[in-house]
C-alpha cells in the first residue's frame, strides 16, 4: 500500500461528492487520528461498511474505525444540535464513542438563526448558489464579521448570552425585513443552548493535539469535505461553499502549522459531477446525464438532490492538483464507467472569444460560456468491481488512469471500483 507519511490531507477536486468518506474510511484504518478541518453539516460522506449504511455531516468518517480519535478543527461550524442527533445515531447503533471524540474550543457554533437566515436569503435571492439552507453561509459570515460564537465561549454563560443577543439581534432584524417570522427562533435556541455544557465537555485544544500526535509519530488524517471547485477563493465563485475547503486550510482549520502535512491526497471521481447551481462546463447530454446519475446513483447525501454529471474534466483536475499541492489521487466510482463503449476526457476549453486555455478560467460567467476540446477513449465494457490488482484491470481501463495521472499531473495511488470498504486498488 503507498505511504501516507505521518500527516495526509484528503481532499476532493471537483465539486464534492467524490466518494472522500469511502476513501478515508479505508485510509482510516492505518492512522490514529482524523479531523475535520471546514464546512458543517453541508457535508454529506456516505460510506459502507458491511451491508450497513452511513451518512456522517459533521463527525469525521474515521469514527467507524474502532479506537481512532476524531476531531472537529476549530475551521468547521458547528450545529450542536445536529451534532449530537448524528452521535446519539451513531451511538444507538453500536458505535463506542467513549473518548474519542473531540471538538476544537475555537470552533464556531452554528445557531438556528443561522439556519433560518440562509433559508430566507436562498429563498428570496434571484440568482441562487443552490446552498443546502443548512445556515454555513451565515454562520460563516458572522465569524469573519466578528460575530461569531465559539466552543470556548459556552464555559462563560454571562458573555455567551451577550454574544448571542446581539448576534442574534442583528439577523431577526433582517428576517422581519423580509418578512420572515422568528418566533419558532427561541425554543429552537433553548434547545440548542441546553446542550453546550455536554458539547463543553468534548471541547479540546485540536492543534496541540494532533501536533503532539505527530510528534509521537502517530498517524493523521485531516478530511476535508466539499471540492476545490467549491472553495470560497479558488472555486467557480460565488457558486461555492462559504469555506477553504483546499488542502491549505487543512492547517488554518486544525492549528498545525503547513509543514506538519506531509501528503496531499486529491480525490477525483471517473467521471464529474455537480449538485446546485453554477457552471458545469464538461457536463453530459441530457439522455447521458439520467443515464450515469442512475448507473452511480448520483443523489446528495445531505439533500438527496440530483447531480449533475458530466465527462472527466482534466483542466479542473489539474487546477486542483497545483492548488492544492497534491502528491497523488484517488480515483473513485471507476466502476460505474464498465459499460461504456466510449469515453471523453475534457483536456482544455474553448473560450467565448474561440482561444484555447487548459487553465481553469476565474471568471465565472465565462467558464458557464465554455466548450471543453475533449479527447475520446475506448471504454474497457466489463465489470471492475471484483478487481484488487491494477494489473487486473482491463487494459483500457488502465490506459484511461494512465491519462487521467497524466493530465492531472499526480500519480494516481489508489483506485476504487465499488462502494465497499474492499473494492479498493492500491497502486504504487
Ligand atoms: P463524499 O462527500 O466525497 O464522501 O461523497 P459521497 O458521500 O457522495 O460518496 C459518494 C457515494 O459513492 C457513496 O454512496 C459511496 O458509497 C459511493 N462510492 C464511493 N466510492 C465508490 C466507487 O468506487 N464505486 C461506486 N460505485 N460507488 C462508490
Amino acid at each position: 500500500m503507498p505511504d501516507q507519511g505521518l500527516c495526509t490531507v484528503i481532499v476532493g477536486c471537483q465539486w464534492g461528492d467524490e466518494g472522500k468518506g469511502k476513501i478515508v474510511d479505508v485510509l482510516a484504518e492505518n492512522v490514529d487520528i482524523v479531523a475535520r478541518y471546514q464546512g458543517g453539516a453541508n457535508a454529506g460522506h456516505t460510506v459502507h461498511v458491511g451491508s450497513a449504511e452511513f451518512i456522517l455531516h459533521q463527525i469525521p468518517s474515521g469514527i467507524l474505525h474502532e479506537g481512532k480519535r476524531c476531531l472537529l478543527g476549530n475551521g468547521v461550524v458547528l450545529d450542536v444540535q445536529q451534532f449530537f442527533e448524528e452521535y446519539d445515531a451513531l451511538v444507538a447503533r453500536g458505535i463506542d464513542m467513549e473518548g474519542r471524540v473531540g471538538v476544537s474550543r475555537r470552533a464556531q457554533l452554528l445557531m438556528p438563526y443561522h439556519k433560518m437566515m440562509d433559508k430566507a436569503l436562498e429563498d428570496s435571492a434571484a440568482e441562487k448558489i443552490g446552498t443546502t439552507g443548512r445556515g454555513i453561509g451565515p454562520a460563516y459570515e458572522d465569524k469573519a464579521g466578528r460575530r461569531g460564537v465559539r466552543v470556548a465561549d459556552l464555559a462563560n454563560p454571562g458573555r455567551l448570552v451577550q454574544r448571542i443577543d446581539a448576534a442574534k439581534a442583528r439577523i431577526c432584524e433582517r428576517l422581519n425585513e423580509m418578512g420572515v417570522g422568528t418566533e419558532e427562533l427561541d425554543r429552537a435556541m433553548d434547545v440548542t443552548l441546553a446542550l453546550g455544557e455536554r458539547l463543553l465537555s468534548l471541547a479540546t485544544d485540536v492543534g496541540p493535539e494532533i501536533s503532539a500526535a505527530l510528534k509521537a509519530d502517530r498517524r493523521v488524517l485531516l478530511e476535508g469535505a466539499q471540492g476545490t471547485a467549491l472553495d470560497l477563493d479558488h472555486g467557480t465563485y460565488p457558486f461555492v461553499t462559504s469555506s477553504n475547503t483546499t488542502a491549505a486550510a487543512a492547517a488554518t482549520g486544525t492549528g498545525i502549522g503547513p509543514t506538519s502535512i506531509d501528503r496531499v491526497i486529491g480525490v477525483v471521481k471517473a467521471y464529474t459531477t455537480r449538485v446546485g447551481e453554477g457552471p458545469l462546463p464538461s457536463a453530459f447530454e441530457p439522455e447521458m446525464d439520467a443515464h450515469i446519475r442512475e448507473l452511480g446513483a448520483e443523489f446528495g447525501a445531505t439533500t438527496g438532490r440530483p447531480r449533475r454529471c458530466g465527462w472527466f474534466d482534466s483542466v479542473l483536475t489539474r487546477y486542483a492538483s497545483q492548488v492544492n499541492g497534491l502528491t497523488g489521487v484517488a480515483v473513485t466510482k471507476l466502476d460505474v464507467l464498465d459499460t461504456l463503449s466510449e469515453l471523453q476526457i475534457a483536456t482544455a476549453y474553448r473560450m467565448p472569444d474561440g482561444s484555447v486555455t487548459e487553465r481553469f478560467p476565474a471568471d465565472t460567467w465565462s467558464l458557464s460560456a465554455v466548450e471543453p476540446v475533449y479527447e475520446t477513449m475506448p471504454g474497457w465494457e466489463s465489470p471492475t468491481g471484483h478487481v484488487r490488482k491494477l494489473e487486473d484491470l482491463p487494459k483500457n481501463a488502465r490506459a484511461y488512469l494512465d491519462r487521467i495521472e497524466e493530465l492531472t499531473n499526480a500519480p494516481v495511488d489508489w483506485v476504487s471500483v465499488g462502494s465497499k470498504r474492499s473494492q479498493i486498488i492500491p497502486v504504487g
